[in-house]
C-alpha cells in the first residue's frame, strides 16, 4: 500500500498514527522472528451474516446537551457516527454529569445501543435508580451490526462544522472511554481485548502485467472529516514496518501494530446483565414524539436514540452513513486483525469480520438503505482470499 494509500486507509480506520510511523527506520531485535499466523479460511461458502446499518453522523460532532420540555431535563446523547462504541463510556460521561447536575434519584434513558447502556451504566454508578426505554435492546440495535474497533475519530464530524471546541471535548471523551474499555480486559467472554493487527501491501506486478484493478483505489473524501487521533498519540499504538524476514506474509511491504476490539455481543451482553444486576429496568418502548417521552412524568431523561433522534427529535442535520460488515465462522485460533487492498478483518469471537472500505469514508454517505449485499460482501471475501491460498481448499 502507497503512503497515500496507507494515510486514507488509516483516516478511514482511525488510524491516524499509520504513515508517521511507517516512515520510521524499522525496529529489529534478535527476537523478532515470523511469527506462524493461522490463515483466515477465506472462503464465500463460510460467510454467516452480512449485516448493515446506518451510522448517525452529525457534521457538527456529537450532540451533548441539555434541554427542558417542561419539567423534564432532556440529556441528548446522540450523533457519535462511526465512534460510537469507541466513544461510549465518555460521551455517557458528559451526559451522565449533566444529568445529575440537580441529584436525582431516578433516570430514565430512552435508547439500549452502545450510547444508552453506558449512559444507564454511570447513572447507575452515580447513586440513581434508572428505567430504559426503547423499541430495541442489543441484539437488534444499530450497534450490535458495528465492527468493533477502536476508532474513536472515525466519521465523527466535519472539520469545517464541528463546534468550537469540539477537538478538546473528543479528546476528553477519548480518553475517559479508553480507560474505561479497559476495566472489561480479561473479562469472561472476553468483551474487549487487544489484538494485532497486520497492513499487508502486495507486491507492485511486473512492468506490463495487469495493474490490479480489480482492486479499487480508496475514493478521496469529497468532505473534509476531522482527524484527531495525534491528539492521543501517547496512547495509540504506532505502526511499524516488518523486516522480511520476520514477516509471516510474502508481500511488498507489511506493518504490525495493536488495536484494540470489541467483541459486540458479549460487551453488549455483559452491560446489560450488570444493568440488571445493579437493579436497572427495561421498558419496551417506541415514542413518535417528545411530548411522548414528556409523559413519563420522568424528572430526568437521557435521549440516546442515534439515528432514532433524526425522527424522535426533527434534528435533520443527522446525516445516515451506510455500513456492512460480513462475519466468517469464527476461527478461535484467528488473533489478528489485517488490511489488505481496501479489506478490513477483525477476529472477533463471534466470526472474523471481513469489511470493504473501497470507497473511503464517503463510502454509504447520506444513503439509508439497509439492505445486505451479498456481492459486495463475497468481493471482499474473494479479495482476502488471494492472501490465504491454501484455504480454497481447507
Ligand atoms: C458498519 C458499521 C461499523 C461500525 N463500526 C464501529 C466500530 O468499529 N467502532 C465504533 O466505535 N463504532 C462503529 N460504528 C458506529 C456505531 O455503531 C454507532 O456510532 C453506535 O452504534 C451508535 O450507538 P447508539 O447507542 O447511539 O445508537 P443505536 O445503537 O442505534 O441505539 C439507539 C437506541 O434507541 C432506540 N430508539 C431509537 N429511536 C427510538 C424511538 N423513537 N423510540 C424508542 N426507542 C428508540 C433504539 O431502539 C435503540 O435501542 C459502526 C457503524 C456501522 C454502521
Amino acid at each position: 500500500m502507497s503512503r497515500r494509500g496507507l494515510l486514507q486507509a488509516s483516516s478511514v480506520l482511525g488510524g491516524g498514527m499509520l504513515a508517521a510511523a511507517c516512515s520510521q527506520v524499522p525496529g529489529r531485535s534478535s527476537f523478532e522472528a515470523a511469527p506462524s499466523l493461522v490463515p483466515i479460511r477465506a472462503r464465500t461458502d463460510r460467510i454467516i451474516d452480512i449485516a448493515v446499518c446506518l451510522r448517525p453522523f452529525r457534521p457538527a460532532g456529537p450532540r451533548v446537551d441539555t434541554e427542558r420540555l417542561g419539567d423534564m431535563l432532556i440529556v441528548h446523547n446522540y450523533g457519535h457516527g462511526g465512534s460510537g462504541w469507541s466513544l461510549s463510556w465518555g460521551s455517557s460521561a458528559r451526559a451522565v454529569r449533566l444529568a445529575m447536575q440537580g441529584s436525582p434519584t431516578e433516570v430514565a434513558v430512552i435508547g439500549c445501543g452502545a450510547l444508552g447502556l453506558t449512559s444507564a451504566t454511570l447513572a447507575q454508578r452515580a447513586g440513581a435508580r434508572v428505567t430504559i426505554y426503547a423499541r430495541d435492546q442489543l441484539p437488534l440495535t444499530t450497534s450490535a451490526r458495528a465492527t468493533g474497533e477502536w476508532t474513536p475519530d472515525s466519521r465523527v464530524a466535519l472539520a469545517d462544522k464541528a463546534d468550537a471546541g469540539f477537538g478538546t471535548v473528543w479528546e476528553d471523551m477519548a480518553r475517559t472511554a479508553f480507560k474505561t474499555h479497559r476495566d472489561y480486559l480479561g473479562l469472561p467472554g472476553t468483551p474487549v481485548e487487544w489484538v494485532d493487527q497486520y497492513s499487508v501491501t502486495p507486491p507492485a506486478p511486473p512492468a506490463g502485467a495487469d495493474s490490479g484493478a480489480s482492486s479499487p483505489s480508496v475514493a478521496r473524501p469529497a468532505l473534509d472529516f476531522v482527524s484527531y487521533r495525534r491528539r492521543i498519540a501517547d496512547i495509540t499504538p504506532i505502526w511499524r514496518r516488518v523486516p522480511a524476514e520476520a514477516s509471516p506474509f510474502t508481500a511488498a511491504s507489511v506493518a504490525r501494530s495493536e488495536i484494540m476490539i470489541f467483541n459486540i455481543p458479549d460487551y453488549g451482553r455483559t452491560l446489560l446483565n450488570d444493568f440488571f444486576i445493579a437493579g436497572g429496568q427495561f421498558r419496551r418502548a417506541e415514542f413518535t414524539s417528545p411530548s411522548q417521552i414528556a409523559a413519563l412524568g420522568k424528572k430526568v431523561v437521557i435521549n440516546c436514540t442515534g439515528y432514532g433522534a433524526r425522527a424522535l427529535w426533527r434534528d435533520e442535520t443527522l446525516v445516515p452513513v451506510r455500513g456492512q460488515i460480513a462475519r466468517l465462522i469464527p476461527q478461535p485460533d484467528v488473533r489478528y486483525g489485517l488490511v489488505y487492498r481496501h479489506i478490513l478483518t477483525v477476529p472477533r469471537r463471534d466470526g472474523i469480520v471481513v469489511q470493504s472500505f473501497a470507497g473511503g469514508e464517503m463510502e454509504g454517505y447520506d444513503v439509508t438503505d439497509e439492505t445486505p449485499d451479498r456481492a459486495e460482501a463475497e468481493r471482499a471475501v474473494g479479495t482476502l482470499a488471494e492472501l490465504f491460498p491454501s484455504a480454497r481448499s481447507s
